[in-house]
This record gives structure tokens, sequence and C-alpha cells, in this order.
């Protein structure tokens, strides 16, 4: 089974915090769509994999029409192989909702629907940028539950330098009210290039400390698990049966074509990209844009053991002795330390995170890289 991603790259304006590729020149939208379908009839003869997962994100998917979302969502079933039960996901932006856009939505084939909600505090969303505001939030979700939508995901920023724990356990309040099947929450990072890194360097904003990260970091947890969420990846939650089909083949390694400017595949161990360049891929000049390189032994196994450790589920050791039969005795004497300090466990044959350890995870991932 495979999945599809799909890089919308539009935007009507920039978020503050944001390093995703994207441009606000929504006259290119066009010529974007007709050289989007070309990329997929060219690329689709060369994967013969079945499609289990679709994912339109962003960019801001829901700035295409409902025509050509439909004539996309056709265009796919006509060119690749489909297996009988597709998760089709795509991301919208809240005060692109209505009632007849989530219809059209439905109506289509779409059946999940992601919500960049972000904060339903009016402060946070106007410092970040975005475009919504709370009251736009909480009826996005709400139309989307009266529309029919029954896998729905919305994402949160924690970590906000401008805000603190009271403001971010009312924005979990709100998360829990609203009964959604799926949350994304992630820390605020200042990214190189954003204009929020720019304000960081200026000392506009200053990083909120380790402490209080921590402690909105167990807040998220506890508000997801109380509501009657699973923790099934470091940033990720899910009512039973509702984990994102397509984030978990990324997570499992399985193999997934990234189609349109900006976005990533990965296919037969090896990594390959477009880079974000609309001028070049709405020429059709895909050689122009393209990257690719081939997994190391080394490059497959640190993957392993990031995407491992990010999920509950955890490292397969079995597997990692099978595959990397030279690396696994290194690695056992390497997660002693982690181990004796509680932030990791090895428990029927997985080596996983605790609930401590999974805030410390990038950290003790990068004690388990092995340097090419
Ligand atoms: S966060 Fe989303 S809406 Fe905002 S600029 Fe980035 S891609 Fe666009």
């Amino acid at each position: 089974m495979a999945g599809i991603y799909i890089h919308v790259p539009f935007c009507f304006t920039r978020c503050g915090y944001c390093d995703f590729y994207k441009t606000t020149r929504l006259n290119q939208m066009k010529p974007y769509f007709e050289s989007l379908k070309e990329e997929i009839r060219q690329r689709s003869s060369h994967f013969c994999e079945k499609i289990d997962t679709v994912y339109l994100g962003g960019g801001t998917p829901s700035l295409l029409s409902v025509e050509l979302l439909s004539e996309l969502y056709d265009w796919l079933l006509k060119h690749f192989d489909f297996s009988d039960n597709v998760e089709w996901t795509i991301e919208v932006n809240p005060d692109d909702i209505t009632p007849a856009f989530l219809h059209s939505l439905l109506y289509t084939g779409f059946n999940r629907i992601s919500i960049g909600i972000q904060s339903f505090k009016d402060e946070d969303l106007r410092q970040m940028g975005r475009r919504h505001n709370a009251a736009q939030a909480v009826s996005a979700v709400e139309l989307a539950q009266k529309s029919g939508f029954r896998n729905i995901s919305i994402d949160l920023i924690y970590g906000l330098p401008w805000s603190n724990e009271v403001a971010f356990a009312d924005n979990l309040k709100t998360m829990q009210e609203l009964n959604v099947q799926h949350l994304s929450a992630y820390h605020l990072t200042f990214e190189s290039g954003t204009p929020f890194y720019a304000l960081l360097k200026k000392g506009f904003y200053k990083e909120i400390s380790d402490e209080s990260s921590l402690m909105q970091y167990q807040m998220l947890r506890k508000a997801a698990l109380d509501a009657g969420f699973e923790h099934y990846e470091v940033s990720n939650f899910c009512m039973p049966g509702f984990k994102s089909r397509h984030n978990s083949s990324y997570w499992k390694g399985e193999p997934y074509i990234g189609l349109g400017p900006g976005s990533h595949s990965f296919y037969n161990n090896t990594r390959s990209w477009n880079k974000g360049n609309l001028g070049l891929y709405n020429a059709k000049n895909y050689e122009a844009i393209h990257g690719q390189e081939s997994l190391t032994p080394i490059d497959r196994f640190n993957e392993r053991i990031m995407l491992g450790l990010r999920t509950a589920e955890g490292v397969n050791l079995t597997q990692i002795k099978l595959n990397f039969p030279d690396y696994f005795d290194n690695l056992i004497r390497q997660v002693q330390i982690r181990i004796q300090q509680k932030h990791l466990v090895i428990e029927d044959g997985f080596l996983r995170c605790t609930a401590d350890g999974w805030f410390l995870s990038d950290a003790i991932i990068e004690e388990l890289f092995l340097v090419n």
C-alpha cells in the first residue's frame, strides 16, 4: 500500500511562523493545476503501488475551487490504482469553510478533513498572522460535523511566547468540548527564514522556558487522554480507530509519492523531492526541480529509529536485528542509560519512549543516530 501527497502551495496571506513552501500569487493557480495534472500523468506510469491514502496539504488546499478539487479527484482515480477503502484528506483553513464547500468535498469523495485551527484565542491568531478568528475556528468544526464529516482533525500550536499556561488550558478545554476525532499539536518553533525568526533575533520574541514547554506538553497530553484520545505519535492524538492512516504510513516507512512544488516522495529506498519553485513547476520543467538521494544502510537505520521513537508503537527490535545486524548490539548498549532514566523502555520486542521520554524524543533520537 502507498500514499499520495499533493502540495497546494497557495496561501491568501503568510503566517509569521510558517516555513512551508507557499506563495500568495493566486493568479498562478490555473497554470499550477494544469502542471499538476501533467505531473500526475507522467509519474503515475512509473508508480505501480496500490494507493491507500491521499493527502492534500499546503499551503491552503481549500483555496482550490470545488470544480478543481473534483477534477483532481477524478484525474487521480484515472491515473493511479486505488485500494477499496481510501483515506482522502484535505487540509482546510477555517475561514474557507462554508456549508456548500463542505458538502461538495464530501460529495467529491473526501472523507477526512484537517482544519488548521492553531488556537481558539483571538490574540494568538492575530499574532500568528492567521486569517480566521476564534469564533470562526469553533464554527468551522461545528459546520464540518453538521455537514456529515465523521473524521475531523484539528491542529493546535502551543509554546507561544506571548501566551501562558492559563490561556493554553482554555484552548485545551475548547478542544475537548468539540468532540473531534483527531488532534495534532505542535510546539512553536522559530524556523530560520520566517518573520518570527527575524523577530526572535531582534529580541521582539523570546522562546518560552524549557519548564514551561514541558508543562504545556504535559497539559496537552493530560487533556487529550482525559477526553478519550490515544497518544499515538509524539504530536498526534486520536480517538480509537481514527489514526491518520496517511501520516502513519510515513512513520512506518511505507512508499509515497509527492506531487506539486515543495513535495517529497519515498519509494524503493530513495528519497526524492520537487524543489519549491512554482515558475519552473508551472513551466512543466520537472527535471530542473527534481532532486533525489538513495538511502545508505545508516540512513535507513537512522530513519527507523527516528520514526519509530516518535510513535507509541516504537522501534521493532526484531526487524532492526534482521535488517541491520551490524548496528543492533551498539543500539542496545546505547539505550541503557535512557532506560535507567526511565525515558525509554523495551517491551514485547519494541523500544519505545515512555511518557516522560516523549518530550525528550528529539534529543534521544539524536543520541542514537549513526554517522555516515
Ligand atoms: S501556516 Fe498554512 S496558511 Fe499559514 S502561511 Fe503557512 S501554509 Fe499558509
